[in-house]
């Protein structure tokens, strides 16, 4: 009995206190497979960590091998179950090597993060160049939509799903000089809201996250000069920007049976700045 009760979990003690430690067995994302993209630093590498810890076996990918090579290196040193492989989201075939690679690898696909995003200009929005524009939404918005659009056979297989985007707080209110990548981040939103209702049918969730501004390369351009820096941190109500492993808690939530009445949403992890259309 007391085996029983116990072996799914252990009872520590320390002083007068009793800490459970949950055991792998309890953990929510076991059994369950997922494909990060853009996983190899940042943000997506994070997530890849979190998703890893939670008991998911875990796809990594990004556009460089040595790149892939490296985090798959760090994280199964983390005793997590991935596995790597080269993807650059605008190339539909590197997006079928993907799934391939994930399906022989681990044997389905429950669930898919979306992390990938260029952003090639910095300036006025009438400044843009059309081979920009082209670049940013390719990228940012195309290739999140037709991937999903790929693994959503795979999900159905598995009976269900669910899918997170990884938009931005610049999605909700612009940055001046990041026009175009903003108005990719709105539509990312808009993409979510439009996949509910047929994704429902094959019991597939689809959310997004907003990050505000999180200690990554892709941002370093705000954090890195002082002033810059400091002007921004007046601008973010917790007075602090955000670390990549802030925003992955929740994409493992979103991804989870926890979440399982949670559809067509985007949260903010933006320290407070706050996020309206
Ligand atoms: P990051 O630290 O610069 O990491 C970028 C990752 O993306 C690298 O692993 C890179 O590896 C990979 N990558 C770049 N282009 C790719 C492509 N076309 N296909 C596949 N992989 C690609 O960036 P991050 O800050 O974590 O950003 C991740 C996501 O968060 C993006 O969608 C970004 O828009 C969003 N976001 C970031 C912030 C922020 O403040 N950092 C705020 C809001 C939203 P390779 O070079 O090997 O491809």
């Amino acid at each position: 009995m007391f085996t029983k009760l116990f072996n799914s979990s252990v009872i520590a003690r320390v002083g007068r206190t009793s800490f459970r430690l949950m055991s792998s067995s309890l953990r929510k994302l076991d059994g369950k497979v997922a494909i990060v993209t853009a996983s190899t630093e940042g943000i997506g590498l994070a997530i890849a960590r979190r998703l890893g810890q939670d008991g998911a076996k875990v796809m990594v990918s990004s556009r460089k091998l040595t790149n892939v090579d490296k985090a798959v290196q760090e994280l199964k040193a983390e005793k997590l179950t991935v596995a790597g492989t080269v993807c650059h989201v605008s190339k539909a075939e590197d997006r079928q090597k993907l799934i391939q690679a994930t399906l022989s690898t681990f044997g389905g696909i429950d669930i898919l993060v979306s992390n990938a995003a260029a952003n090639p200009c910095f300036g006025p929005i009438l400044d843009t160049t059309e081979s920009a524009w082209d670049k940013i939404f390719e990228t940012n918005v195309k290739a999140a939509f037709f991937l999903c659009k790929e693994v959503v056979p795979h999900m159905e297989a598995r009976g269900g799903g669910s899918v997170v985007f990884v938009s931005s707080y610049a999605g909700y209110t612009p940055i001046e000089s990041l026009g175009p990548y903003s108005v990719s981040k709105t539509a990312l939103i808009g993409l979510t809201k439009a996949l509910v209702p047929q994704l429902s049918q094959s019991n597939i969730r689809v959310n997004a996250i907003a990050p505000g501004v999180i200690k990554t390369k892709f941002s370093e351009a705000f954090w890195k000069n002082e002033t810059l820096h400091d002007m921004l941190l007046q601008s973010i109500p917790m007075r602090r920007i955000g670390e990549p492993q802030e925003c992955a808690g929740l994409v493992s939530f979103l991804a989870s049976d926890d979440a399982s009445y949670i559809t067509g949403e985007c949260v903010m992890v933006s320290g407070g700045i706050a996020g309206r259309l």
